[in-house]
């Protein structure tokens, strides 16, 4: 059973939610075609850590165990994000429009250390993992 305290939780949800207020100017248009979960057609991956991962399994979506394998995120439904509001900072950031990524970039190295400091506080493994290797089983909302 894999547990992260609650108040590591929360401080991630927090954690996201600045990100997301910073990330405003770097926006790009996402005409959401899943294009960017699926990780084999795209020649890159999504790693998340144990936080990180723990947060996605809190959205109660089953992962995927055969689409990850297949090189899939485990939380894609058809071409939507099964656990938007769960997503990790990577899913939060990517856009397959480049223009900004630099800025994004640097956003995700910032916000990748605070999680990491938020999960060093909080006694949690240093893990960072590819998701389709990462995720863990869904668990209940607290
Ligand atoms: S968590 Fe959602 S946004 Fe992130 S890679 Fe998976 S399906 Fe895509």
């Amino acid at each position: 059973m894999h547990t992260c305290p609650e108040a590591a939780h929360q401080e991630l949800r927090a954690l996201y939610e600045r990100l997301d207020a910073e990330l405003a100017p770097f926006r790009r248009r996402c005409d959401a075609t899943g294009r960017c979960c699926n990780f084999a057609a795209t020649d890159h991956m999504l790693f998340v850590t144990k936080l990180e991962a723990a947060e996605m399994a809190r959205a109660g979506a089953e992962p995927d165990a055969a689409q990850a394998a297949a090189g899939r995120c485990p939380y894609l439904r058809g071409t939507q994000c099964g656990i938007r509001e769960h997503r990790a900072l990577g899913c939060r950031i990517y856009y397959c429009d480049r223009t900004h990524e630099e800025d994004r970039n640097a956003l995700y190295e910032r916000f990748l250390k605070e999680v990491r400091a938020v999960e060093a506080r909080h006694g949690i493994e240093a893990n960072y993992g590819p998701v389709t290797k990462a995720y863990v089983p869904a668990e209940p909302h607290a």
